[in-house]
């Protein structure tokens, strides 16, 4: 007895200050510890919900359909069938979403890239239209890092715009700034199968491609990537190949994002990423924003394998030679042979989607993920399957230790980081590009060499220096 209470004695003096601080947090701690299942539960839970009122909650990407705003069934002020709309984001907590004009791959001829970039234009119009027209009362567009906090703070929530797949460009590399004046901050560079900027993490064989068809970026991906920086767009590596991404990484003067992707080390697909893609990712100082997309958190052979099969008979039935999710994807054997998979193999939960985070966070640091759903593209696991439950990822968060920074930092804090820098990195090459013309005129000489960017620079992000 005397020496335990000798030893508490000589710990409180050890830790002084500290000590009277912490020793209530740890006796907070052991009666928790204490506590039934159920009430623990429940303080989890209002810990989630309290604290996501406080932090940006931010979703780096949702995908919305073709005829968005149009229709009742897709008027996101509506209580919807769609995984995210107003009255979801509400109710989950979820602050701010990089809605996504996405065109899928398809041929790369002057009829292809003009249809590609109206499809493009349909969907900024959509977009666009929700926060201007249809409920600026409730959600406002944001273009620069900094809305997304003035946003939040006006009770509102924040529509950011990221473009998946730079297919809707062609070879026009003009369309870029056309995009960047229409709200695009982000754009994948490329989707499923090649492009003109860059190879596919999974090749479109009916397409004509080959497994390999520029070994990373292209000459006119370079292009696109300088061009991107001189903008200020995050550049996105999410879907297109190893070596693309590791190119992208060298050439992109300012540090590049991932915005939905998951570990293949814990799902061995194509289209995760490795501990050394996320590793390089991590020293070039971007994000990894890790995605809630069952098939990607979870791989089972077998069922992508019946999913495969079902998809080709199904188009075979409809006289086609290929499956397409906009051809076929409604057809009621597709939809009903889809359900059968799904009721034969179980789809990823939340805590092994979280199980990615984790993994995410001991390679790259605390610093360098986020969290993405993939809704309306194919995202959600069980107990994150749409905007309204929100808060249970914020509550495994907790529960697995996450303090309030860190989980912060995970739900945008990083991304927003990422994008204020390439807003930065967007500003100095402006800058140098003005005393580099002043230069020419002979009225100023060039910049100092402190003040130049080169790529190298970022090869030392935060983690590195
Ligand atoms: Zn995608």
């Amino acid at each position: 007895m005397r020496k335990a209470t000798g030893g508490l004695a000589a710990i409180a003096f050890g830790l002084g200050f500290a000590g009277l601080v912490a020793a209530p947090i740890a006796l907070v701690a052991h009666l928790k510890e204490g506590l039934p299942e159920a009430v623990r539960e429940k303080s989890v839970l209002s810990h989630a919900r309290a604290l996501q009122r406080r932090i940006v909650t931010l979703d780096s990407h949702v995908d919305i359909p073709p005829d968005y705003t149009k229709v009742p069934e897709h008027d996101p002020g509506r209580l919807t069938g769609m995984q995210v709309d107003l009255p979801k984001m509400h109710r989950g907590g979820m602050d701010a979403a990089f809605f996504i004009v996405y065109v899928g791959q398809g041929p790369r001829t002057p009829e292809g890239y003009e249809a590609a970039k109206d499809a493009a234009l349909l969907k900024f119009t959509a977009i666009r239209r929700m926060a201007e027209e249809l409920y600026p009362d409730e959600i406002e567009l944001g273009v620069r890092a900094q809305d997304v906090a003035r946003i939040h703070a006006s009770g509102k929530k924040a529509a950011l715009i990221g473009i998946e797949n730079g297919y809707v460009i062609g070879k026009d590399i003009s369309l870029l700034e056309k995009y960047y004046d229409l709200g695009a901050r982000y754009m994948t560079l490329a989707h499923i199968g090649h492009n003109d900027i860059c190879d596919s993490s999974i090749p479109l064989s009916h397409l004509g491609d080959a497994e390999i068809e520029h070994g990373g970026l292209s000459a006119f991906g370079r292009e696109v990537v300088a061009e991107m920086n001189r903008l200020g767009m995050m550049v996105d590596v999410s879907h297109i190949s190893r070596d693309a991404m590791m190119e992208a990484l060298r050439v992109s003067a300012a540090p590049v994002i991932a915005s939905h992707s998951a570990v293949s080390v814990l799902g061995n697909h194509p289209r995760n990423l490795s501990d050394e893609q996320m590793e390089a990712l991590a020293r070039t100082g971007g994000v990894m924003q890790v995605v809630a997309f069952s098939a990607y958190v979870k791989v089972d052979a077998a069922r992508a394998a019946e999913e495969r099969g079902l998809r080709s008979r199904v188009a075979r039935a409809a006289g086609d030679a290929h499956f397409s999710y906009i051809k076929h994807g409604k057809l009621p054997a597709f939809v009903n042979g889809m359900k059968e998979i799904g009721q034969r193999y179980d789809r990823a939960s939340l805590e092994e989607f979280v199980d990615h985070i984790d993994h995410a966070v001991k390679v790259m640091g605390i610093d360098h993920v986020g969290i993405s759903s993939d809704f309306g593209g194919g995202g959600g696991v069980k107990g994150w399957d749409n905007a309204a439950e929100t808060v249970n990822v914020t509550a495994e968060l907790i529960r697995r230790g996450y303090s309030d920074a860190d989980i912060e930092k995970l739900w945008g804090g990083n991304l927003l980081r990422v994008w204020g820098e390439v807003e930065e990195v967007a500003m100095r090459l402006a800058e140098r590009q003005e005393a580099g013309a002043d230069a020419q005129t002979g009225e100023e000489d060039f910049l100092p060499e402190e003040e130049s960017i080169a790529p190298a620079e970022h090869a030392l992000g935060p983690n590195g220096g």
